[in-house]
């Protein structure tokens, strides 16, 4: 399965229409919720979903979009009773505000939604699309939905057929993500955030700094509140596109490619103090595992601990070194080389296994490594 996103342009009186139907959605996932809890405090146990279902009829939105209302409702009520029965401890579904429904689900193509040179969706007609790329596959199901910068998207779902897999005679490598250079490879090769994006973050940066000093309520600060809204859906678009042209030339030419198991937000937010770019690398990481299987090419993902410390020429441990040391200098083999190339090559050394065994592969590693640095070597001389 895999979704496909499109910007739609519906007509000013569709519009309305659909946000009038985001509403209804709102207030039926509250009443049902709602009647959810009551039961279980009057009687100690939940509706079942045909309870539920019965609740929807003639709620006014389209009928399968109501039904997938109850399923999601009844399943996130479940979810808590089970969870709770094991003892664990959790928070009951939240009642929703219009700001936090911002989906109408349409189940079953053909029935609901038709996709041709335009959206066909029941009740609102006709909508205009802008189909930016073919979908390979077959749709599933769709989803309409209003972002908070007030454009509106189809997202489809789609089975996509099952790629057969193409020879791929690249080159194993390992990569390393990094704040300051987005992907440093284990065979020198750097790969940089791409300008524009930079310049996107730091004026959303610059605007989110004006709009804390708005005054509350007032027109200045609701004006700036959808300003952000947009350069951060750009920001996004920006990223996402870098990211998955990145992601496919790599899985194109590598035919092995290790990356850290990547640390959880709260471990990247204690590591790092921010934790912006860690959205991006797990991002990063799913399309390269998505897109590998297609190019012939395997992503493997090996445990972090210490690939920065650690010395890739004889393994020695420097529990010395701190973020801002942006050159490896080994006091037991004397290498001396960029960071973060320095852990590209750990990782890829990592995810070699048998390596201490096999001469084999151990040579093959040693000259690997040693082209790499070289390589690194080369770029720094250029550099200067
Ligand atoms: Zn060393």
């Amino acid at each position: 399965m895999r979704a496909y996103r499109f910007r739609i342009y519906p007509s000013e009186k569709q519009e309305e229409q659909m946000r009038q139907h985001l509403w209804l959605a709102k207030n039926l996932w509250n009443e049902m919720l709602e009647h959810s809890k009551q039961t279980y405090k009057d009687f100690g146990y939940f509706p079942t979903k045909n309870t539920l279902q019965l609740m929807v009829k003639g709620y006014g939105l389209y009928s399968q979009t109501q039904q997938e209302i109850a399923h999601r409702v009844h399943n996130a009520v479940m979810r808590v009773f089970k969870l709770r029965k094991k003892g664990v401890e959790c928070g009951f579904p939240r009642f929703k505000s219009i700001e936090r429904m911002k989906s109408l689900h349409y189940p079953q193509h053909e029935t609901g939604f038709w996709l041709d040179k335009k959206l066909k969706v029941t009740p609102f007609g006709e909508i205009a699309i802008k189909k930016h790329r073919e979908i390979n596959g077959k749709i599933k199901t769709l989803t309409l939905k209003r972002e908070a910068s007030g454009k509106w998207f189809a997202v489809f779902s789609v089975d996509t057929p099952k790629e057969i897999p193409k020879e791929n005679r690249g080159a194993a490598v390992g990569i390393d993500l990094g704040l300051m250079t987005f992907a440093t490879l284990s065979n020198g090769e750097m790969i940089k955030n791409p300008r524009h994006l930079m310049k996107h973050e730091d004026r959303l940066a610059f605007i989110q700094r004006k709009f804390s000093k708005k005054k509350r309520r007032s027109s200045n600060r609701k004006k700036a509140k959808l300003k952000i809204a947009r350069l951060h859906e750009k920001v996004a678009d920006t990223r996402k596109d870098f990211l998955h042209k990145t992601s496919t030339q790599l899985v194109n030419d590598y035919s092995f490619i290790a990356l850290e198991k990547l640390a959880s937000q709260e471990m990247a937010e204690q590591n790092y103090g921010k934790s912006i770019n860690d959205a991006g690398w797990n991002m990063f990481a799913n399309m390269l595992a998505y897109k590998a299987e297609g190019a012939g090419c395997r992503v493997v993902f090996v445990d972090p601990k210490n690939t920065s410390k650690t010395c890739s020429r004889c393994g020695n441990i420097r529990d010395d070194l701190t973020l801002w040391d942006r050159v490896y200098n080994c006091p037991e083999c004397g290498l001396s080389t960029d960071r973060d190339l320095n852990s590209a090559v750990n990782i890829l050394i990592r995810a070699t296994p048998g390596q201490g065994g096999s001469n084999a592969c151990n040579s093959l590693l040693h000259e690997e490594r040693d082209a790499a640095i070289a390589a690194s070597m080369k770029q720094e001389a250029h550099i200067l």
